[in-house]
């Protein structure tokens, strides 16, 4: 298959790797968009983070934080964007999944998702209609981890409030 990312995996495209496990590999962006800005992948070829099976994407999640905390350290980071764009709809380039770890620094200016994508005046009814088919949309199968849970800590009632 003809996938850049699945190159790099394979060591037959050059990148400045920074982490690498089994399953997952780091590397600098080729275009950063801050110096230290890192693109975590898993090894395997999944197109979208919905492609990936539950586990995996997990394991991946864990990689996450410890690269980010990585990246923050080096650099000195004030804080830490990631990007995760899903389809070319939502600007994805290249189709192999791929978390951005982004460095972000006080000076930068308008900091804020907000100075990228303008938020949208939606009205209360399409909000809580919008909600409810989110929350009756079929979730993918979960695999069995083997980890054990802790009980879950009740939340507060007034910890709540998302209104539908
Ligand atoms: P996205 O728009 O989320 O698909 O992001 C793709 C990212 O891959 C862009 O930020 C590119 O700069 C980056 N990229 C493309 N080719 C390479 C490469 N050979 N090595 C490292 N990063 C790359
Ligand atoms: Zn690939």
């Amino acid at each position: 298959m003809d996938c850049l990312f699945c190159g790099i995996v394979a060591k037959k495209v050059p990148a400045h790797v920074v982490f690498e496990t089994n399953d997952s590999i780091a590397f600098l962006d080729i275009n950063p968009r801050n110096p230290g800005h890192t693109l975590l992948i898993p090894k395997k070829h999944y197109e979208t983070l919905m492609d990936m099976p539950a586990e995996q994407a997990g394991n991946l999640g864990e990689d996450l934080k410890t690269v980010s905390a990585m990246v923050q350290k080096a650099v000195q980071a004030q804080g830490i964007s990631i990007v995760q764009n899903n389809g070319k709809a939502a600007g994805q380039v290249v189709a192999h999944a791929h978390f951005h770890v982004i460095p972000r620094f006080m000076n930068e200016g308008p900091v804020a998702l907000e100075s990228i994508m303008p938020s949208k005046k939606i009205d209360d009814a399409s909000m809580k209609n919008i909600a409810s088919k989110i929350k009756g949309s079929p979730k993918p199968v979960k695999t069995e981890k083997k980890i054990e849970k802790k009980p879950e800590k009740k939340p507060k009632e007034d910890d709540i409030d998302f209104n539908f």
